[in-house]
């Protein structure tokens, strides 16, 4: 039986490939990086001597399934115009960033509407993607995947309804696919906390976005109830989720290629990572 690849979202703190030995010392079978300053509009342009290193080490690693989560700046339904061509032109320098060191997924979420309601926003972020994508050189080789939030405040894509409403509403639907979140996901109010409540989710996802359609998963235990719309991670097994619905996720069949990452707290110790990767090994059994 096939498994899914486990790792975690490491830092690239002195370099982009620094990436690689990080995953390595905690054993991550997958990797999620940031490929610039995700906190600034602007990051300093790529150095070909870093892109190489980062190639090098990636093929040196291999294989080894490689995300990447995009800038928290991007809004890709802003109200504002002039935020919303930063956050067209900031979706595309992180789409050339992974195509030039080779990163085959870029996670973004997708946007909050700041008061324009949910369809305008929508159809707003169907409207960005498909701009930033057909200004895209020929076959770029990043592929989009749209994260699930946790639908605090007025982010959207916290419904698999609205995910799918994006997708249906974009020229070219199968240029995108999807990152789930369980943190996410039971924030939004799907129940992850058993075997049959995971199963239900799935059913969910399978029936609005394809399982088909899902490059990532997220796996974050949560600090906040089920449908609180806060998105707060927790280590696996120490918050409302529970380990039973990892469990099981790590078992499903149509998700065992899938890249799965941890997003959890370091903790004071900074070994947060560790422990996790850990707790998820045994439960995948
Ligand atoms: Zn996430």
């Amino acid at each position: 039986m096939s498994r899914p690849p486990i790792g975690a979202h490491v830092s690239v703190a002195g370099g982009l490939a620094t990436a690689f030995p990080r995953g390595a010392d905690l054993g991550c079978e997958a990797l999620q990086v940031f490929v610039k300053n995700a906190s600034q509009w602007r990051g300093k342009p790529l150095a070909p001597a870093d892109v190489e290193a980062f190639r090098v080490a990636h093929a040196a690693a291999a294989p080894l399934p490689l995300v990447a989560h995009g800038a928290y700046l991007i809004n890709l339904c802003a109200v504002d115009p002039a935020i919303l061509e930063r956050s067209r032109a900031g979706l595309a320098d992180e789409l050339g960033r992974c195509a030039a060191l080779g990163v085959s997924a870029l996670v973004v979420h997708p946007g909050a509407h700041l008061g324009a309601g949910e369809a305008a926003g929508l159809a707003a972020i169907a409207q960005s993607i498909d701009a930033v994508l057909a200004a895209m050189p020929g076959d770029m080789g990043a592929r989009l995947l749209l994260e699930q939030t946790a639908g605090q405040g007025s982010v959207l894509g916290w419904r698999l309804e609205q995910l799918a409403e994006i997708r249906r509403q974009l020229a070219a639907p199968a240029a995108v696919g999807f990152c789930l979140d369980t943190c996410h996901a039971f924030a939004a109010g799907y129940d992850l906390r058993t075997a049959a409540a995971v199963e239900d989710f799935l059913a969910e996802v399978d029936r609005h976005l394809g399982l088909a359609a899902v490059g990532c998963v997220h796996l974050n235990d949560s600090t906040g109830e089920l449908g609180s719309r806060k998105d707060r991670h927790a280590p696996i097994g120490e918050g409302t989720i529970g380990r039973e619905g990892f469990r099981r996720l790590l078992a499903e069949p149509c998700l065992a290629d899938v890249p799965m990452i941890l997003e959890t707290p370091l903790g004071d110790d900074e070994q947060g990572h560790a422990r996790d990767l850990a707790t998820l090994r045994e439960l995948r059994g």
